[in-house]
């Protein structure tokens, strides 16, 4: 599932192609998961201004409107994609010299037209946080660490993954309360969050099931998760644990984290 690294991955890419150039006909090929799909036709001949991500959103922005994609389980975004990808088309967008398809194998995914700023209901991007900023958000909660880090409306791009694999960076348990964790374990839950996220950007993000960059192509960081998905602790080769927390496996290892 797309988050901070991957939709940082597939809108950079995006970016290089599509940033000033003008959008002259939207297909749409399955309708059902675009919201405000009405809007459209005000965008038909307007150059794209921005392609970027929120989050784990990535979205197209235009004079007055934005387009933004929640990619979900499946989602894609592609560009000039070969054959095999359009087969799960919900929108063609045909800029004057590419074409970027917004595909999806199953219908979790959304695609939403806005016309005025889509973010401000979310907390701040992680990538625009300052540590203290981070801290201040988290200790006004009053919930469990790895609960906190995914509510995307305190901070934005932060998901399963990510979580697993920088409170095991940090040594913090996934469970403990976010009022119990010490200013020192933040300064080093923020910084794995830091590193770990910089590094997935390098490797255009993990592919677990799905997902794949605007070119079609697996990412990589799947190949440096040291907690998630595992059987035992790289660390202390203990057994890893797992929980459900809000329904998301969470791997951690109890022996490492406090
Ligand atoms: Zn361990």
């Amino acid at each position: 599932m797309p988050e901070l690294p991957e939709a940082t991955t597939i809108s950079s890419q995006l970016s290089k192609f599509i940033t000033n150039s003008k959008l002259i006909e939207i297909i749409i090929k399955k309708d059902s998961i675009i919201k405000n799909k009405e809007l459209l036709k005000n965008i038909i001949n307007q150059k794209c201004e921005e392609v970027n991500n929120y989050g784990k959103m990535v979205y197209f922005k235009f004079q007055n409107h934005w387009i933004v994609f929640h990619l979900a389980l499946t989602g894609y975004l592609v560009i000039n994609p070969k054959e095999e990808l359009l087969n799960n088309t919900i929108v063609e967008f045909n800029f004057d010299k590419n074409k970027v398809i917004f595909g999806a194998k199953r219908m979790f995914e959304k695609m939403i037209v806005y016309e005025s700023y889509p973010f401000s209901k979310y907390g701040p991007d992680f990538r625009s946080l300052k540590p203290l900023d981070f801290i201040k958000i988290l200790t006004k909660t009053n919930k469990p660490i790895k609960v906190a880090l995914m509510d995307q409306n305190l901070i934005a791009g932060i998901g399963n993954i990510y979580a697993c694999e920088s409170l095991f960076d940090a040594k913090i348990l996934p469970t403990r309360n976010t009022r119990n964790i010490t200013v020192q374990e933040y300064h080093k839950l923020f910084n794995s969050l830091h590193n770990i996220i910089k590094l997935a950007i390098e490797k255009r993000g993990s592919t677990i099931s799905d997902y794949i960059d605007a070119f079609g192509n697996k990412g990589e960081f799947q190949n440096y998760h040291k907690i998630y998905g595992k059987k035992f602790c790289p660390e202390c080769s203990k057994k890893v644990s797992t929980i459900k927390i809000q329904d998301r496996i969470t791997y951690f290892c109890s022996n490492c984290q406090k």
